[in-house]
């Protein structure tokens, strides 16, 4: 069998998601939509995605700029098993999705409560095994349950706390701010707390939250309350055996999110994007029970394997957790843990 996935809203998340699906051999690209004639419709055109306009209102604008379109939204969902909504948050396409009987898949911006299920592959695949629609938690709240959830499993946590510091914008966007500020989330917790627990539902968390100046990526300074005295190596030996996680040396001149960035170009990985989540071993650190620190979340790309993964659970392609998420790494070039 293979999944027939359309994706509405062909921009940040949505292109790469795109991507993802056509790099897997169980699943296809059956179409993207877009709103306008911009230059990401060049390259949908030229990696041989057809084209729809996400509404009728739209077609004389893709016709006016001379760019191929297929049809609207209700053309492609006609052909689609399941659909990766990646549009702006609350862009109100859960009616269509229904009426149309396809699968769907909706992004961070959306409430828990649009979907009622909250995902990510490792901690809760089996929840996912046939239903009709879920959300993938944003960035932020993904990087926060991929490394949480494996000590969750092994460890009495009593407690978490963790702040935020959130990048400002994605690379490409002009518009959004601050470019010379840094901006306290006054709300506590910040909503990435509240969040994680849609997923992981008896965790103890509280988050705080700043914007800061830059484009990339979000870095978490995290500390959990253990029941028990611990070692570092005791959580380390931990994440080397959950997937998705990279970790990183400051020894090594990692000392920053730019080195990151500047890594996972080096593996020429697409767009540069880094998938997993980055934690610093040499910063992870242990005072008698509690346990402090560092990951690196690259806000465009940790959510895409987690797509991936949602749309096997779904549609009933691959059962097993362990193995959709082998063969989503391994088609990503992520190392594999199983
Ligand atoms: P984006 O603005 O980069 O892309 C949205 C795309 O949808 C654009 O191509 C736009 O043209 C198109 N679009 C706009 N209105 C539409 C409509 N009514 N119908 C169909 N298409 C429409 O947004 P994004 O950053 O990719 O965010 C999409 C979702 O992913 C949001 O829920 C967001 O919270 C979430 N998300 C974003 C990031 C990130 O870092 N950018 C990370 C994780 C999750």
């Amino acid at each position: 069998m293979t999944a027939r996935v359309a994706i509405n809203g062909y921009g940040t998340v949505g292109k790469r998601l795109a991507d993802a699906v056509a790099a897997q051999d169980d699943m296809e690209v059956v179409g993207v939509t877009k709103t306008r004639p911009t230059f990401e419709v060049h390259t949908a055109l030229a990696r041989g995605y057809r084209l729809y306009a996400a509404a009728r209102e739209h077609l004389a604008a893709f016709e006016e700029a001379d760019m191929p379109v297929d049809g609207t939204l209700g053309d492609l969902l006609g052909e689609a098993d399941i659909v990766l909504d990646g549009t702006p948050q609350g862009s109100g396409y859960k009616a269509a999705y229904d009426k149309a009987g396809v699968k769907a898949v909706w992004q961070g911006g959306e409430s828990h409560a649009l979907t009622g299920l909250s995902f990510n592959a490792y901690a809760n695949y089996e929840a996912a095994r046939g239903v009709d629609r879920l959300r993938v938690p944003s960035c932020n709240t993904t990087g926060l349950i991929r490394t949480l959830y494996p000590l969750l499993s092994r460890f009495a946590v009593e407690n978490v706390n963790a702040v935020m510091i959130r990048r400002a914008a994605d690379p490409w966007d002009t518009k959004r701010g601050p470019i010379n500020a840094i901006v306290p989330e006054l709300r506590v917790p910040s909503h990435h707390g509240p969040d994680v627990q849609t997923v992981l539902k008896d965790l103890n968390i509280q988050t705080l939250a700043v914007k800061v100046p830059t484009t990339m990526m979000h870095l978490h300074a995290v500390t959990a309350d253990l029941d028990a005295p611990i070692q570092p190596e005791d959580v380390l030996d931990v994440w080397k055996e959950t997937p998705r996680i990279r970790f990183v040396q400051g020894a090594d001149g990692i000392t920053s999110t730019a080195q990151i960035m500047e890594l996972a170009r080096d593996l020429r990985r697409p767009r540069g994007d880094l998938f997993e989540i980055a934690v610093w071993e040499d910063g992870v650190h242990v005072r008698d029970r509690t346990l402090y620190y560092y990951q690196a979340v690259h806000q465009e790309a940790d959510v895409v394997p987690e797509n991936v993964d949602a749309i096997r659970a779904m549609t009933g392609l691959e059962r097993e957790k362990e193995e959709s998420i082998r063969k989503t790494d391994l088609s990503l070039g992520i190392p594999t843990v199983f």
